[in-house]
């Protein structure tokens, strides 16, 4: 197959994999977030710090003109960065009324990352609540739960398949609502043990998580420094061989194909 096949086929881009401030800020990892194509839309989930140039230098290019939504799981930077650049380059500076935004309130209001002159641009904003089910052109988004991490963060269900389990500390509940996807996307930020204080999945939360939904497929990413050190793609194959399950460590520009 070639790439440019590729190009209309659904499929998940990862444009950063990086985790936690020291591996966002010294770009041990990229931090352009997840780039989904779902029946011919184009989704760009969590936008962090080089963005667009990991997305304009992809290969082949992913065309930010091209885009029908963006979506910010929360407002923390390394998801939401290059979020104004990535909207101005969507509406080519607003000429081109176009795209969904996708927030939580707090993104929006109180110190918002989203630029308000920036907002008429787009063709619609979307404000994310728990519970919240939305359309976008036919593909549901779903956002199951609020998760426990320190400002209004959500994870995603895209086209009830796919799962994205962002930013959160783990709690229970967190099961029930990613459980038996086609895909789940886990931030695995730490290898450490929990802490209440930090708010973040360790390695741990993953195997449990996993072990508990049963995804066809389970793809680890956003990666801290104690993830890193440790081997991600080792840390895959172990827990696939625990677990009976596809377990795939993600990296920069990973191209995944969806069924
Ligand atoms: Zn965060």
């Amino acid at each position: 197959m070639s790439k440019e096949d590729r190009g209309d086929m659904d499929h998940i881009k990862f444009l950063g994999t990086a985790g936690a401030r020291v591996v966002v800020f010294k770009q041990i990892r990229a931090s352009g977030g997840l780039w989904f194509q779902l029946k011919g839309k184009r989704i760009l989930v969590d936008p962090g710090p080089g963005s667009l140039i990991r997305a304009l230098s992809s290969r082949p290019k992913l065309d930010p003109t091209k885009l029908d939504a963006v979506i910010l799981t929360h407002r923390h930077l390394d998801h939401s960065a290059d979020v104004n650049v990535i909207i101005e380059a969507m509406t080519e500076g607003g000429w081109h009324k176009r795209g969904v935004l996708f927030a939580p309130q707090d993104a929006l209001e109180n110190d918002p990352v989203v630029l308000k002159y920036l907002r008429g641009f787009l063709r619609g904003i979307e404000v994310l609540k728990e519970g919240g089910r939305y359309l976008l052109d036919g593909i549901e988004i779903h956002t199951p739960l609020r998760h426990r991490h320190q400002v209004e963060t959500y994870g995603l269900v895209l086209d009830r398949r796919i799962g994205l389990i962002s930013d959160t500390l783990f709690f229970p509940e967190l099961i029930e609502a990613y459980r038996g996807l086609e895909v789940l996307i886990i931030n695995v930020v730490r290898a450490g043990p929990r802490d209440e204080r930090i708010q973040h999945l360790t390695l741990e939360d993953a195997r449990e998580i996993i072990a508990s939904t049963r995804p066809t497929k389970a793809i680890l990413t956003h990666f801290g420094m104690t993830m890193i050190r440790l081997g991600p793609r080792e840390v895959a194959r172990k827990l696939s061989e625990e677990l009976g399950i596809e377990v795939i460590a993600a990296s920069d520009g990973m191209t995944l194909p969806l069924p």
